[in-house]
């Protein structure tokens, strides 16, 4: 393939080969419209760079480190693995860079509020994080089954000043939430960002998602450079919709000697319903405003996935992604979700670290693979979040005692008596 055509992509209409696009109703053409051209016009203003440099950096805690897991590397015998540390930014997770790009566009384009859907409550969070930062108005729509699993994001969402409207309509869950915010989005555009939560979504969003992204990738690369003096061997990262692994991937798909794999979530193993990796038996289709892969049944409806992870809880991905793959460039692996509370537990114990479930995702990888290669190989994992937030899940899946006893208390009394004041 030529490396200059993906650099160079999507083309005029957001295509990548035959995947992204833009496939909307009419009344938001114009809003998408506006985006592009906003976006066009701000990405390589000088102005927008500098401040948008200056909230990675003073704002969220950018750069992140790049750091060799010796204890790991050592106790696998065989490559070396380092870890992009964007569980160490503001609120966690990478997603909190393509929010700020977006919010800080949206301030340019001088609207005053910001929508946005959410499944798993991450990108709600991000979403209401840079809502509070910048004073918009904000408004979160969720699924009233999303709301219930998910209350610890949507409490914090609230404490950041987010109106989270509750969506009752069909199964309750991100799809009917997209819709909601779709419908408030054409009513309010003049006034209103719609902030998207992935590479995903109708053009030009799987670009501005993945540019705000590529500094992940663009910090790699000088890191390595610094500590190893050449680029790594493999790159790994975990995919839901695709922002993290595409932020880390973007500045070295020219680098044709460095291989780029991409985790999905095998959940339960791959069975229909129990797993959402779109590339063991994910069909093309249009979808949520783009053309690329999804797990469909045979009438082509969207079907159920399942992860342990919220974050790649996701039937379709990103489309430059699918191209991506189509073109051999990025390898697509998966991991279970045993493989993955495993790799968890692992990395937490030989390095001290809590990785997000999804990021386990590529640790899981990284660990089958690292003890295959000899030595001098290096392999870079994006460690796309920390784990804090995955604490009821992990507990859950566990089965842990000490953690039942003590919900089972907290349920009855609360912490009072326990605490003084
Ligand atoms: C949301 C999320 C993901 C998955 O989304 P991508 O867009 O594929 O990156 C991965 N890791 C973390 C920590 C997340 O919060």
């Amino acid at each position: 393939m030529n490396p200059k055509m993906i650099t160079t992509m999507p083309d005029e209409r957001g295509h990548f080969g035959e995947f992204g696009g833009r496939y909307v109703p009419e009344m938001l053409a114009p809003a998408l419209d506006e985006l592009a051209e906003a976006y066009e016009k701000w990405k390589n203003d000088e102005q927008f760079q500098q401040e948008l440099n200056d909230l990675y950096r003073n704002y969220s805690g950018r750069p992140t480190p790049l750091y060799f897991a010796g204890n790991l590397s050592k106790q696998l015998g065989g490559a070396k693995i380092y870890l992009k540390q964007e569980g160490l930014g503001q609120t966690g997770a990478h997603k909190i860079n393509h929010a700020l790009g977006q919010a800080l566009l949206a301030q340019k384009m001088g609207k005053q509020r910001i929508i946005a859907e959410t499944g798993a409550g991450q990108h709600g969070l991000a979403t209401a994080t840079v809502a509070a930062k910048f004073g918009f108005d904000c408004t979160i729509y969720m699924g009233e089954v999303d709301v219930k699993r998910q209350a610890t994001n949507v409490f914090w969402m609230r404490q950041l000043g987010a109106k989270v409207e509750v969506v009752t309509e069909g199964t309750k869950t991100l799809k009917d939430a997209v819709n909601a915010a779709l419908k408030d989005w054409m009513w309010n555009v003049a006034t209103t960002y719609f902030l998207l939560g992935s590479t995903v979504g109708p053009h030009p969003y799987p670009t501005i998602v993945r540019d705000f992204q590529s500094i992940v990738g663009v910090e790699t690369k000088q890191q390595i450079l610094e500590q190893e003096g050449r680029l790594p061997d493999y790159m790994i990262a975990c995919v839901g919709g695709g922002s993290n692994s595409m932020g880390f991937f973007n500045a070295f798909l020219d680098e044709t000697g460095v291989q780029l794999i991409g985790v999905e979530a095998g959940g339960k193993g791959i069975i229909p319903g129990g797993h959402a990796a779109r590339f063991q038996g994910g069909r093309l289709g249009v979808v949520e405003g783009y053309k690329s892969y999804f797990l469909q049944d045979d009438d082509g409806q969207v079907m159920k996935t399942h992860s342990v992870s919220a974050g790649l809880d996701y039937a379709g991905v990103g489309p430059q992604l699918a191209y991506l793959q189509q073109q051999k460039r990025v390898q697509f692996v998966y991991a279970t979700d045993n493989e993955v509370i495993e790799a968890f537990r692992r990395l937490a114990r030989t390095e001290g670290i809590l990785p997000a479930l999804e990021s386990a995702h590529a640790v899981a990888h990284a660990i089958k693979l690292a003890g295959q290669l000899p030595q001098d190989k290096i392999i870079a994992v994006n460690l796309s979040g920390r784990g804090d937030k995955d604490i009821f899940i992990v507990a859950d899946y566990l089965n842990d005692q000490y953690w039942k006893d003590f919900c089972a208390r907290y349920s009855e009394y609360g912490l009072s008596g326990e605490y003084d004041g």
